[in-house]
């Protein structure tokens, strides 16, 4: 059967996007030498440099790559020198089990990477007969979280393929070298980021070529504070040239005339259109042009989806024995299977109708009488940022005698457990629940700092219905006689 294939027209790319020969022997000459001169010493380029068998540079590589995937350098260093002390080599690591993996990976976060290396090193062991696949595409397919950027960055470092690597680094430095203004995350722009990677990629140093360019974007052509006056590649940077007050038509002659793309007097009228195409797809329109912004007007991130504002109560219920009160969330969808405390989403209510939503949905979800619910005391706002939520936590304490209420759990939860505050933190939980056991514990250690004034008491949220605790318990023990 013959599919129907979409036809897409390709991205229009004027030539100020490019590199030429000249300029790219040019680039590969600059880069070099100032990676030499300059570089860090980093222990998995030291075993990369050095090493003589092609799988343990690969497996070198691999390691650093999974834990500098988020995790900053200085972070990574000893965490891979104590990885490779324990585990040498991949057979070594394919034997280790996974929680003597998670423990060496303790503190580094995302723990999925780790267990990846694992199942990756068994991989390598079982089905590849110890070697690790030679280039880049095999390395994507065969090693589970290698993705094209890790591909590239083990077959060029560690096993010397010429092929070239992407990362916000990278993108960061091309996008100014090459004036690319169009977002950076449009297919077009990270095709086009590719293929300038793998045209720059010096055949004789593949990996040195590559860490020089991430160098360069991790120490020079930072983010925030690009040190242009100290770059060797200034004089090929499109974005310095525009930077440069009044520097814009002779810069870009100047350029045209390097590249041999025009003859040796640019004729001044044609300057604009020869600086680009009008219908070129990654430019940086006119009118977006900040010039108190300088180079830093690359790279282009799209618009961002703007993130969701949410708030919730959130109740710890708490037994005299200090036992607090969980739920287990559902086993799909956000923090699946994560433990947290009982939460109440507030939606459309009014402001001022949240308290008396907060009481009605504890005693209707969780079976917490009205009487009680009154009781909560208010900690604290607590602010936790999700990738794409603003999520409010109102914070409310809530004690309760040995026995009752008996609290129920929601039918929307696996299940429901009261737990110490040691057996929570050991349990699966989220950073946020954590912060707010923090918020919850440093209000009471200041509550407890702080000698009570008379009448200054914390006070339930609800205080005109009910007048005082003990006053509440006073009258539920007279109902039962
Ligand atoms: S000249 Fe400035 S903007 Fe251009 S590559 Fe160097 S540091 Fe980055
Ligand atoms: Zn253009």
């Amino acid at each position: 059967m013959v599919k129907a294939s979409k036809s897409v027209s390709p991205a229009v790319i004027g030539l100020l996007h490019k590199f030429s020969e000249p300029e790219v022997s040019l680039l590969r000459e600059k880069l070099l030498s100032h990676y030499d001169a300059n570089h860090r010493i980093l222990p998995w380029r030291s075993i990369a440099a050095t090493e003589d068998d092609r799988n343990k540079r690969a497996y070198a590589v691999w390691v650093s790559e999974m834990m500098l995937q988020q995790t900053q350098v200085a972070t990574v260093i000893s965490y891979f020198e104590k990885w490779i002390s324990k585990w040498p080599t991949v057979a070594d690591l394919s034997k280790a089990t996974l929680e003597e993996v998670n423990q060496v990976w303790a503190g580094l976060g995302y723990y999925s990477r780790a267990r990846r290396l694992h199942e990756g090193a068994v991989k390598v062991m079982d089905d590849l007969d110890g070697e690790f696949p030679s280039d880049r595409d095999s390395l994507v397919e065969q090693l589970p979280g290698v993705g094209r950027y890790t591909g590239s960055a083990i077959a060029s470092i560690a096993l010397g393929s010429c092929v070239g690597v992407v990362d916000g680094n990278v993108n960061r430095v091309m996008a100014r070298l090459r004036g690319i203004g169009a977002d950076i995350s449009a297919q077009a722009t990270v095709d086009h980021m590719w293929s300038l990677a793998d045209q720059l990629v010096d055949p004789e140093r593949p990996g040195d070529f590559n860490q020089a360019v991430m160098e360069l974007g991790a120490t020079v052509c930072t983010p925030k504070t690009p040190s242009c006056s100290t770059c060797p590649l200034q004089s090929l940077c499109v974005a310095y040239r525009r930077s440069q007050d009044g520097q814009q038509k002779t810069s870009i002659s100047s350029h045209f005339k390097m590249v041999g793309k025009s003859k040796d007097k640019v004729d001044e009228s044609l300057v604009k259109d020869i600086e680009c195409l009008p219908e070129c797809d990654l430019c940086l329109r006119k009118e977006d042009w900040d010039s108190s912004l300088g180079v830093q007007n690359y790279p282009r991130k799209g618009q961002k989806t703007q993130s969701r504002q949410e708030t919730s109560a959130v109740v710890i219920l708490q037994r005299p024995n200090g036992q607090m009160y969980f739920v287990q969330r559902p086993k799909t969808g956000l923090l699946a299977n994560l433990w947290e405390f009982p939460s109440i989403a507030l939606t459309s209510e009014e402001e001022s109708q949240w308290e008396e939503s907060i009481t009605q949905q504890l005693q209707e979800d969780f079976a917490v009488p009205q009487s009680y619910a009154c009781l909560r005391i208010f900690v604290s706002d607590v602010l936790h940022i999700f990738s794409h939520i603003r999520q409010t936590y109102k914070v409310y304490k809530l004690s309760l005698d040995d026995k009752k209420p008996e609290v129920i759990c929601p039918s929307k939860y696996q299940g429901s457990q009261w737990m110490t505050r040691e057996e929570f933190m050991s349990s699966a939980t989220s950073t946020a629940m954590k912060k707010i056991l923090k918020a919850v514990e440093s209000s009471e250690q200041k509550a407890k700092d702080k000698k009570p004034k008379r009448g200054k008491e914390e006070k339930p949220v609800d205080a005109k219905k009910q007048k005082t605790i003990s006053q509440f318990f006073n009258a539920s023990a007279k109902k039962q006689k």
